[in-house]
């Protein structure tokens, strides 16, 4: 999921566990996953199912799932995924990562199964570290996002992400990371850019998995900035595991969201849903141009967000567009609904100035 191997393979190397990363999401990842999943099943469900059996094809013989609560279909995920593969024939061990808020121990207990001996002490020592190669990837993939709109020649931002991967995936001290993460960062601001082109300020919000992996996506981000888009997105993926949720990528901690969200939801839904809709008004006050929400078809949080956004957008006159995706979702209809956003957000921009001139 996204930039989340960088981590787990400093960490899996730093705790000794003999790994396997399955391969890159792709067509045949999705294929086999929705064959296999549910229907109404959530695109990621479906997708993961894709990747555990890709992994075992490569060799693995115990899968890791991140455990989770409710209310939305995320807690119980991995029980599904379990019983999926196991009536498949495949055999294998299966193990649950929970969440750490919901029990320190039993999340210690996780990894002690997977390196025998580890001491709690050590562990944290580990996580510490590799969480802060974790930050690093996930600034340089926020600057990223922010400097595609405005490079000079196509493509050079993601080119040069590559390099900055290539700089930080190495280091191993905390000493190493933090030079490595400045080093990396430099590159990535190095790229030409033409600070005077006019660009259009959009926020991304929506259910996790959706808005971390290009895959699931279609590469969504990289299409936008190439389209002169300055990108702001809501959720990261160390802003979602850090247990006190301060949000430090996304710039506002999570209980300032759930704030904004109040007078529309005031309670959890599961998921983002909350957040997504604190983000939309946090983005309309911000002076975004528009919003853009990327759900998986049937996400039970996304969905009471969805039908909650007309009156924020009334309310913050932001103009908010909506995409669901799942296995049946084409790369052309969804482009073609994008670009039609952003002609209405760039004519509603031209109106602003004739009304500010008359
Ligand atoms: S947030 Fe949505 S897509 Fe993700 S697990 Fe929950 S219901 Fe499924």
């Amino acid at each position: 999921m996204g930039n989340l191997h960088f981590m787990l393979d400093d960490l899996f190397g730093r705790l000794g566990v003999d790994y396997i990363r399955p391969p890159a999401s792709s067509t045949r990842t999705l294929q086999i996953g929705a064959q296999h999943s549910p229907e109404f099943a959530c695109l990621p469900l479906k997708i993961n199912i894709g990747n555990f059996i890709e992994a075992m094809e490569a060799g693995a013989d115990t899968l890791i799932m991140a455990g989770g609560h409710g209310p939305c279909r995320f807690g119980y995920y991995g029980i599904v995924e379990e019983r999926i593969l196991r009536d498949l024939g495949y055999d294998f061990k299966f193990m649950m990562l929970e969440p750490f808020n919901d029990g320190a121990w039993a999340f210690y207990k996780t990894f002690e199964a997977l390196s025998p001996g580890l001491s709690i002490r050590k562990l944290w020592k580990m996580l510490k570290v590799s969480f802060s190669k974790a930050r690093a990837f996930d600034r340089l993939y926020k600057r990223a996002l922010q400097l595609r709109a405005y490079e000079v020649n196509l493509g050079d931002t993601s080119r040069t992400l590559r390099q900055a991967e290539e700089i930080l995936s190495r280091p191993r001290t905390p000493e190493e990371i933090e030079a490595a993460a400045a080093e990396a960062m430099t590159v990535i601001e190095a790229v030409e850019q033409d600070p005077g082109r006019e660009v259009m300020r959009v926020g991304i919000v929506g259910e996790f998995y959706l808005l971390l992996e290009p895959f699931s996506n279609f590469g969504l981000e990289e299409t936008l900035g190439h389209m002169d888009v300055y990108l702001e997105r809501s959720v990261w993926v160390t802003d979602w595991i850090a247990p006190n949720r301060d949000n430090i990528i996304y710039g506002y901690p999570k209980k300032d969201i759930e704030k904004k969200a109040e007078p529309f939801l005031d309670q959890n839904v599961g998921g983002e849903g909350r957040e997504t809709i604190g983000s939309i008004v946090m983005f309309a006050e911000r002076g975004f141009d528009g919003i853009i929400q990327l759900l998986p078809f049937g996400c039970m949080p996304e969905n009471i967000a969805t039908s909650i956004i007309p009156r924020v957008q009334q309310e913050h006159d932001i103009p908010v567009l909506t995409l669901a995706f799942d296995e049946q979702t084409g790369r052309a209809g969804v482009i073609t609904r994008v670009e039609a956003f952003l002609d209405l957000l760039a004519a509603r921009r031209r109106s602003k100035a004739g009304a500010l001139r008359a």
